[in-house]
């Protein structure tokens, strides 16, 4: 609690603002104030929470407390609608966060029926899907991801993670009680290399901002030890797996994380991953050109995840700088998802989104120095 440096309230839970509360001989419920003002109401200073008196703002102000929300540094705005944020922290360090309209949060093909209300309002989007980023950069190297570029510079924070949903919620004017949000945490890192930090975040998203579980995503190259835990956490996000190869040759070329965890670890795990009541593993498969993009790679596909409850979302991949490999043409695509339907596995083509802007989630900051759109 030094006087110098700022203590940032978002990231806290109700126990850790009641404990605050307690040294600063307040009464509990305004623990369950801040709460409320942090993660339902977005409140961005300490100024705007006017249930709290002006002596007991004047006094968090004074023991160094502040609110904590990113800073939007940059935002691209796509042709298709898709918006690119670089939100900034206190240290400097910045990630991407994307905003998509009408996006696939993992749910295309669901059936769920979109009402017409929200276009009234003159948005033009009546769902959005966040890509939510993890860590700043990644230490797990795959070799068709930018994000891999930038090496792992750190993890994010509760509060970080969290305050990424509140800055873009808050720029787009929306409503979590009345607008549909999904959130995949898909953007940079891997978020079971941040485990607690990332739980802790969903806790709060769930408890404070009002988002459910079932509405979120959670993406993994594959941390085996960390997707058992996640199985046995009582509020969880949905589970998908970078799986990008279907054999352990390839797979090792293309993600060297399964030199670790292989691909037979991984499934084992899988196998034994407690699913609820009609819910599904996703699989993302990256189409990379003549190399993981063949029938015969969907057949061994097919074996690989038989018996699984689950879908595959198929990503042609999105070029970038520095990235060796290609985009494989939109027949070589379809043939690879009509192989997976044909065997009764449901395979979703994801639209790229915001090619533009660089905005694919998993490729991430590193392109901001190169390009600069909007
Ligand atoms: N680290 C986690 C979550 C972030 S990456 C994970 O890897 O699962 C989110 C998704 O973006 C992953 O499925 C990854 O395979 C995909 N991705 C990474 N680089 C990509 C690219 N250049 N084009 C298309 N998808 C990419
Ligand atoms: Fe990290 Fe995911 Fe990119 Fe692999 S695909 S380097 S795990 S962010």
């Amino acid at each position: 609690m030094s006087q110098s440096q700022n203590t940032e309230l978002l990231g806290l839970s109700i126990q850790e603002l009641t404990a605050i509360a307690d040294k600063l001989e307040e009464p509990s419920y305004r623990a369950r104030q801040i709460f409320d003002g942090l993660y339902r109401q977005r409140w961005q200073s300490l100024e705007q929470f006017t249930p709290l008196s002006l002596d007991l703002r004047r006094k968090l102000q004074d023991e160094g407390y502040a609110v904590g929300v990113p800073r939007i540094e940059k935002k691209f705005v796509s042709t298709d609608g898709t918006v690119r944020y670089l939100l900034a922290f206190a240290d400097g360090q910045s990630v991407e966060t994307v905003w998509m309209p009408e996006g696939d949060g993992g749910e295309a093909g669901d059936g769920s029926p979109s009402g017409d209300e929200e276009l009234e309002s003159g948005r033009g989007w009546r769902r959005a899907t966040i890509c939510v980023s993890s860590q700043v950069g990644c230490a797990v190297d795959c070799a068709f991801c930018m994000t891999a570029r930038l090496g792992l510079k750190r993890n994010l924070s509760a509060g970080e993670i969290v305050g990424q949903i509140l800055t873009v919620l808050s720029d787009q004017q929306a409503d979590v009680q009345r607008d549909r949000i999904n959130l995949v945490f898909m953007g940079q890192g891997e978020p079971f290399l941040n485990y607690d930090n990332f739980m802790k975040a969903v806790g709060l998203l769930v408890e404070g901002v009002k988002i459910a579980e079932s509405r979120m995503t959670v993406s993994t190259s594959g941390i085996v030890p960390r997707i058992t835990d996640f199985g046995a956490e009582p509020v969880r996000p949905k589970l998908a797996i970078s799986l990008n190869a279907p054999n352990e040759a390839l797979r090792t070329q293309v993600m060297p994380i399964t030199k670790k965890w292989t691909i037979e670890k991984l499934m084992a795990a899988l196998r034994e991953f407690p699913l609820r009541n009609r819910e599904r593993l996703t699989f993302e498969y990256v189409l990379l050109a003549g190399v993981n993009d063949d029938v015969s790679h969907a057949r061994e596909v097919i074996e690989l995840i038989r018996g699984l409850r689950a879908k595959v979302n198929l990503i042609a991949l999105n070029p970038g700088p520095d990235i060796p490999f290609a985009t494989p043409s939109e027949a070589r695509v379809t043939a690879f998802q009509h192989a997976l339907v044909g065997a009764g596995i449901p395979a979703f083509i994801r639209r790229p989104r915001g090619r533009d802007i660089y905005a694919a989630c998993g490729q991430l900051k590193h392109t901001t120095e190169l390009v600069q759109i909007g």
